[in-house]
């Protein structure tokens, strides 16, 4: 398991601050990503954002950071979210220094699981997401066999183990959970920040070989 920041070989570079625009990346309705970039980093900006690439099973790390909102509570403070597939919100929130985060918190599968520990660091600190992600196994008649499943590491500690999730999140892009889709930056209207996105394409099948050596 690699939890620090350098792409893994053969990694898919989403984003890397080396450029000026999101251009890996686009809105909703198709047309190319606005969100500003200014010395490696990406701050939120009008409208959610989608990578080009798309994806089944993954492992994905990005690195995000929380504004200081002292006055804001709850759910205005420090909103985003990370889409997994665009249909599975692993929420990015400050949810600092809570003894016993919810399912609204950061690091929340949205809704659905509450972290398993509060791993956040304060606001204004850069924070990691290592998540590895199963997608959902669909047969032909397009009928749910497996479920996805989640595991998710903040800042390199556990906070979902191989999870079962329940369907698409809120404000998922779609409900076709067997067909690829991209990562989703939401824009929840506060000013979080990320850098170093990248993912590994994962086989969809574990490896049956063994070597008789
Ligand atoms: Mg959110």
């Amino acid at each position: 398991m690699r939890i620090s920041g350098e792409p893994l070989p053969g990694a898919v570079i989403l984003f890397d601050g080396k450029t000026k625009t999101m251009k890996d990346w686009h809105h909703r309705d198709g047309s190319p990503a606005t969100w500003p970039v200014s010395d490696g980093v990406v701050t939120v900006g009008r409208g959610d954002i989608l990578s080009n690439e798309v994806f089944r099973d993954a492992y994905i790390h990005l690195e995000f950071r929380v504004p200081n909102m002292p006055e804001a509570k709850g759910q205005a403070k420090g909103n985003s979210g990370v889409y997994v597939q665009g249909r599975y919100e692993i929420q990015v929130l400050d949810s600092y220094g809570y003894a016993r985060p919810g399912k609204g918190d950061c690091g929340a599968i949205y809704d659905q699981f509450a972290p398993l520990v509060n791993a956040c660091l304060p606001p204004g600190e850069w924070q990691t997401y290592d998540i590895i992600f199963r997608a959902a196994r669909v047969n032909e008649a397009g009928k749910v066999i497996e479920p996805a499943r989640l595991t998710v590491l903040q800042n390199g500690i556990v906070i979902h183990n191989n999870v079962i999730v329940k369907g698409p999140t809120g404000g998922a892009l779609d409900h076709d959970v067997g067909a690829p889709g991209p990562l989703l930056l939401q824009d929840h209207g506060n000013p979080v920040q990320y850098r170093n996105i990248w993912l590994v394409h994962l086989p969809l099948e574990g490896s049956p070989y063994y070597d008789p050596r």
